[in-house]
């Protein structure tokens, strides 16, 4: 593979804008009248199997807004892992760094209520099996990218291994959880949800404040997603207030992840950060007028039209 693009006058040589590391699942989803209460079997409904997981979502974001994608990652060589391959096939997203694992794809089993409350039980599976050697052993491809696209769903030492080999590395800190100062230091930006962000600094708070005290903790930057309030940027002292179009939302399900896999192609085209958000804010608002995850995601036109 050739290196990167940045030379010369012609268009950029680099194969893919973005390259995601992260998780891919099958989400297992019925629907039922209440929660089961623990040694209690409710009857739900049919089951519907929609492919999940936040990289496959974020990958599968960005190329349906016109973006060239990888995802690297592990799923198994069941079948979940190829409905996986099969929808990142359908949206054209690389999946040649996706690797067939001994062990069971990930999956998310979904109980979804009449209120559309939702509660999840996440199984890992494949997913847990990324290592480091997964990340090193394509190194030529995560430096060739613009932006490497990092979440919390595979292993730590995965995720860090991959941002350390970014040239910019955006990072859903999602799910919450503690890392190193180390990966923190390489998020540009990092990106949480408000509820996140109260989990990450212990204290929930208003979101420019809680955008500053994220700097504060080490990123290059910061964005906090706001659900309908849009989101705000923290970077290089201040604070700005990115809106969302307004929406008749139907389901918020994947809307971060929408939000993050178009955020990471708008700076790979070489988008600032503030613009890239408000790019992202609608990409994230389109998708909360459908049902599902991938399923509502938009094509460019759509978010043009918003
Ligand atoms: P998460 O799914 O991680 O909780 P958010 O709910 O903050 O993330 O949603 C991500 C983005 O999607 C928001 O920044 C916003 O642009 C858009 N969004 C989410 N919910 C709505 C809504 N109800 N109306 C309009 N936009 C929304």
């Amino acid at each position: 593979m050739s290196a990167v693009g940045e030379h010369g006058d012609g268009p950029p040589r680099h194969p893919f804008d973005v390259v995601v590391v992260g998780s891919a699942n099958a989400d297992l989803v019925v629907r039922v009248e209440r929660h089961p209460a623990p040694g209690e079997t409710v009857l739900g409904s049919e089951l519907a199997v929609h492919p999940g997981g936040k990289g496959a979502n974020q990958a599968v974001a960005a190329a349906r807004l016109g973006a060239r994608v990888a995802l690297l990652g592990r799923v198994g060589a069941d079948q979940h892992g190829r409905l996986l391959r099969e929808s990142l096939e359908h949206d054209g997203v690389d999946h040649g760094h996706l690797h067939d694992t001994p062990a069971a794809s990930g999956i998310a089993m979904i109980a979804v209520g009449p209120q559309g409350d939702n509660s999840i039980i996440v199984a890992p599976g494949a997913n847990a099996r990324v290592t480091e050697g997964d990340v090193l052993q394509a190194a030529p491809l995560l430096r060739s990218a613009p932006v490497v696209s990092l979440q919390l769903e595979i292993p730590l030492p995965a995720v860090l291994a991959a941002a350390r080999l970014a040239r910019r590395a955006v990072v859903n800190l999602s799910p919450a959880a503690p890392v190193p100062d180390e990966l923190l230091a390489l998020c540009d930006p990092l990106v949480v949800n408000e509820h996140e962000a109260a989990l990450l600094l212990g204290v929930p708070g208003e979101a420019d404040r809680q955008a500053k005290s994220l700097l504060a903790l080490g990123p290059r930057s910061v964005v906090i997603t706001l659900g309908a309030d849009g989101a705000v940027v923290a970077e290089d002292g201040a604070v700005h207030a990115v809106p969302s179009p307004r929406v008749a939302a139907v389901d918020t399900t994947g809307a971060g992840d929408a939000f993050t896999g178009a955020l990471a192609w708008r700076l790979a085209v070489g988008e600032p950060l503030t613009a890239a958000a408000a790019f992202a804010a609608r990409v994230g608002a389109a998708a909360v007028r459908r049902p599902g995850a991938q399923d509502s995601y938009p094509t460019m036109a759509e978010v043009e039209d918003l």
